[in-house]
């Protein structure tokens, strides 16, 4: 019976104690505009970019700025610090160089750190801390926003045989800071969702294993612990949107060796959510998400969390489509056969990497009943009509070509432009339409009919209802020449 007592005021204080802490969460995400960084809102960040911030800070005494290393082009990577307490975290961001989300979520902590409101919080955090955060290790990669450095590897693939200045630099820190919690901070797949369900992963997380067995010692069970807290709190903002990362070993890769070298390491991956192609919204979960685990971190109250709970997270799992079409009607060799579309919208950079256009492909057809879709549609019923191609002097109104069934259209082309805005196929002259042909890879540009009548265009991947106006609806963009 004293043991049962016992038990129960462990949970109230338990539940007291988190229910302190969840109500500084709330404060973050609603108040979460006023510390944004706005000059950074777009994910084609560059070292350039954030270069005024740094020097800000750098010039603020509250913060210690220091040059900590240079990429292989020569691009400065400094390490921001602030906090008087004796546990060191340490945060690093963007070491694939198109993985930008935590690096903004970054300047938006170091905004709210040094705004003047939730002064007992941020003294609870950084009175028992000292935070150093490394924004954006791979700078050479985000400046042509690609995973790789310079040199072509992937930095996280570098902790064993350190041949890159970032891969050094990132050690070298691990080394003189030993910190006691680690936050490697990633993109991953918009295509990633909570396994078994049709929700994106919208964060991900991962306590990395430090050996093959996937052990859990004191180390990692911290990990574990803090990300069932953050996890709890994103499912108030993002529900049923948190998976699980692999927890696969891999002997090359830094978060598994920081993990190896007793620092409790936090893997953060932030993924895709619907109509956010810029990670707006995931970037403020990021923030939302990391301030929550430092208040944790800093008052210990994750310590009482029950690691059995890591586990109930759902696992990640890569069945996202941007666009499933289902159960559509397709005609071959005079037969009809049933089948589901998955859709990619891909993105290109245009020239310099500030700015992209979306190229789309058929990644997958057939039975699809164990994919999702970002946009679903059940197109039972209604059958796929090839496309035609129309000329025209000037096109006026898209739609009236769509409602006629044409999706190539030789017209004048806007020069040194590789998109149209709106949602058609611009072709040469000489341009021949091939027999179509629907089959993985293709561009998806077609049309759907039901009892012989258009009701759908399909440019470019992307869906169009010809009974709505089309600046009502998500076109994405058209192509020049199918480029
Ligand atoms: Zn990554």
């Amino acid at each position: 019976m004293i043991k049962k007592l016992m038990s129960f005021a462990i949970l109230v204080l338990l539940a007291s104690s988190m229910q302190a802490q969840d109500e500084l969460t709330p404060q973050l995400y609603e108040t979460y505009e006023d510390y944004k960084e706005s000059s950074i809102g777009k994910r084609r960040i560059k070292h350039a970019d954030i270069q005024p911030l740094i020097q800000k800070f750098k010039a603020n005494p509250k913060f210690e700025v220091q040059k900590v290393g240079e990429s292989i082009q020569g691009r400065d990577l400094h390490l921001i610090s602030i906090g008087s307490g004796d546990s060191n975290i340490f945060l690093w961001s963007q070491m694939h160089g198109d993985e930008p989300t935590a690096t903004q979520a970054i300047f938006d902590i170091l905004n709210f750190l040094d705004a003047p409101e939730f002064n007992e919080e941020k003294e609870a955090i950084l009175s028992k801390l000292k935070l150093h955060f490394l924004p954006m290790l791979n700078p050479d990669g985000a400046e042509v926003f690609t995973r790789r450095n310079a040199l072509g590897i992937d930095i996280n693939r570098d902790a064993l045989r350190l041949q890159s200045p970032e891969g050094q630099t990132l050690k070298r820190l691990r080394d003189s800071l030993d910190a006691d919690f680690g936050f490697n901070l990633h993109d991953q797949s918009k295509y990633y969702n909570a396994e078994r369900t049709e929700k994106p992963a919208t964060i991900s997380y991962l306590a990395t294993a430090y050996n093959y067995e996937k052990d859990i010692n004191e180390v990692r069970a911290n990990a574990m612990k803090v990300i069932v807290y953050m996890n709890k709190i994103i499912q108030n903002y993002a529900p049923g949107q948190v998976g699980r990362y692999s927890d696969d070993f891999e002997p090359r890769a830094f978060g598994d060796n920081i993990a190896k070298w007793g620092t409790s390491l936090i893997l953060i991956e932030s993924g895709g959510y619907p109509d956010d192609p810029e990670k707006q919204e995931i970037r403020k979960l990021n923030y939302v998400s990391i301030l929550s685990a430092l208040y944790t971190i800093a008052n210990e109250s994750f310590k009482n969390i029950p690691i059995g709970d890591y586990e109930k997270i759902p696992r990640n799992d890569r069945m996202l489509f941007d666009l499933k079409i289902e159960n559509v009607t397709y005609e071959l060799m005079g037969d009809d056969y049933i089948l589901d579309l998955g859709i990619f919208n891909h993105e290109v950079d245009l020239e310099g990497h500030n700015q992209f256009y979306y190229k789309s492909s058929v990644a997958d057809q057939g039975d699809l009943s164990t994919f999702y879709g970002y946009k679903t549609f059940d197109a039972n019923g209604y059958k796929i009509v090839p496309p035609k191609v129309a000329q025209v002097t000037r096109i006026e109104h898209p739609m009236d070509l769509l409602k006629d069934g044409v999706a190539f259209v030789k017209t004048e082309k806007p020069e040194k432009s590789a998109f149209v805005h709106f949602p058609l196929i611009l072709v040469n002259d000489a341009f021949k339409l091939k027999n179509f042909r629907l089959q993985p890879g293709i561009n998806p540009t077609f049309f759907l009919e039901k009892e012989g009548k258009l009701t759908h265009a399909v440019i470019n991947g992307f869906l169009i209802d010809l009974s709505k106006p089309l600046d009502q609806q998500n076109t994405g963009n058209g192509l020049i020449n199918g480029k």
